[in-house]
């Protein structure tokens, strides 16, 4: 789906842009754009140190949502390659598709249904078909699923898919959860995991790729509560990215209207942020009825039912589903902690991330690399690493070392000087204050950890 833009008249727009984002993430080793030295593969990504590391702190916080601070949810892992029938049954085969028209004379494919937010390559730039020579096909209804063979022979019989969501490996599995986790309604089956979808406009950086990690979580009721858990879980969801830091103006939650509703849905809304291509989707809770484990109790010949003890009835559970993309989640956080200011005539960049989602949480420099400094500063590094993910950083100048640190987001730099060679203090540099304290050494790994678990909101707030 093309993003929508943001209209300034109407609306508050994001204070950066998408070209700034992807300019940090180059300089600082957070997203390279993949098979680089190739020319690139159109849309898709490399996740570097930080990235991976920051993108790991979003799917941590996930689960420590999801599992360590409740006891209803368990975790699965299922195979990206399913049997065919799966697709059958969840209906992707037959409707997972996206209106697709060809330009006979640029040779370019376009959404159909959303040719206003496409350019023609031909110049001066049109809309698609608006050209004197442009000649567009109809409309043709074009599978986003990916294809591929499993074994050797390459024929019918073999076709599978590469998985375009992750949820149909949850549906598959609820027998094998209810039986060996002992769970009963309400409760949940969360998963993380690369997804793939075959999207005709992909684009905006990593916001609509066609390869992206997934985190969706099925969460199965008894149905006279489905609409109690629906709401319980569009807020909870929004609460997730609130208390990790996006400031809450640039949040909404969007119910979608009737006419958006898949057939089998009787309620989703939309987490949305406001990303500098406007509002758009973060991520989806839907009230899915009891369509999934009937469809694969039909397709499967499996009775996909709970057994009520009390009641002494079996029923088919209702599904509530919210399903986020880690990819996305990671980028609205860089975006919402992007910010710039003037410091001693000098503009700093710097990330103000949640500490819980930043790569690195403390960094040790050695003011100078003489006088024992960078040994001592080692020493305490080793320490401090056992708490926390930390980073020795000894090459170029402070000032250097400390932006470079700003752009990755280091919530705290701790500086080995002088003084610390006679008394064991260090000083402490705060990312969002830039105030600098005198703190002894002694302990200091474990009071920067406790920090982690105080509440905190963006510095951006004012
Ligand atoms: P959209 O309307 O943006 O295409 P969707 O409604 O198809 O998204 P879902 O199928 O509900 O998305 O998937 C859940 C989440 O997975 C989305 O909210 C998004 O965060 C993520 N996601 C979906 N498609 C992509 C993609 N192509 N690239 C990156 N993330 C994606």
């Amino acid at each position: 789906m093309a993003e929508p833009t943001a209209d300034p008249a109407t609306e508050p727009a994001s204070e950066v842009t998408l070209d700034e984002i992807v300019a940090l993430c180059k300089r600082r080793g957070f997203i390279f754009p993949s098979s680089e030295i190739y020319g690139g593969l159109g849309s898709t990504y490399d996740y570097g140190h930080y990235g991976v590391l920051l993108k790991n702190n979003v799917k941590g916080e996930w689960w420590r949502s999801m599992l360590m601070e409740r006891d209803d949810v368990v975790a699965l892992d299922s195979a990206i390659l399913q049997h065919p029938r799966v697709w059958e049954a969840s209906g992707h085969l037959a409707g997972f598709t996206d209106p697709l028209a060809d330009c006979r004379t640029c040779k370019q494919r376009f959404r159909a249904d959303k040719l206003e937010d496409a350019r023609c390559p031909q110049k001066p730039s049109k809309l698609p078909g608006e050209g004197p020579d442009c000649d567009l096909t109809d409309p043709r209804e074009f599978n986003l699923m990916f294809e591929t063979n499993v074994g050797p022979v390459k024929d019918t019989a073999s076709t599978a898919y590469l998985r375009p969501e992750t949820a149909q490996g949850i549906f598959i599995n609820f027998k094998n959860v209810t039986q060996f986790a002992r769970k009963k309604p309400p409760f949940g089956i969360a998963q993380i995991g690369k997804s793939f979808r075959n999207e005709i406009t992909p684009g905006n950086f990593v916001f609509r790729t066609r390869e992206f990690e997934q985190m969706e979580m099925e969460f199965f009721v008894p149905p006279a509560v489905a609409q109690t858990w629906f709401e319980y879980w569009t807020q909870e969801r929004f609460d997730w990215y609130v208390r990790l830091g996006i400031r809450p103006g640039l949040l909404r939650l969007r119910p979608h209207d009737a006419d958006e509703l898949s057939h089998y849905s009787s309620g989703t809304s939309d987490v949305e942020y406001l990303f500098p291509i406007g509002w758009s989707e973060l991520e989806g809770i839907a009230n899915r009825g009891d369509f999934d484990l009937r469809q694969h109790a039909e397709f499967s010949g499996e009775k996909l039912e709970y057994f009520d003890q009390e009641k002494g009835e079996a029923y088919v559970p209702h599904v509530i589903e919210p399903a986020a993309g880690a990819d996305r989640a990671a980028l609205a956080f860089m975006v919402d902690a992007y910010d710039t200011e003037e410091v001693e005539g000098r503009t700093r960049t710097v990330l103000r991330l949640h500490p819980r989602l930043a790569p690195v949480k403390v960094a040790v420099l050695p003011l100078v690399s003489k006088e024992g400094m960078p040994e001592k500063a080692r020493v305490l590094f080793e320490d401090v690493r056992r708490r926390l993910p930390a980073e020795f950083d000894e090459g170029g100048s402070i000032g250097k070392r400390y932006r470079r640190q700003d752009e990755i987001g280091t919530p705290w730099g701790v500086t080995v000087d002088g003084q610390t060679l006679e008394d064991d203090t260090v000083t402490l540099r705060d990312r969002d204050t830039l105030e600098q304290s005198r703190e002894p050494i002694e302990g200091l790994g474990e009071r920067l950890a406790a920090r982690l678990d105080e509440p905190w909101a963006s510095p951006k707030l004012g």
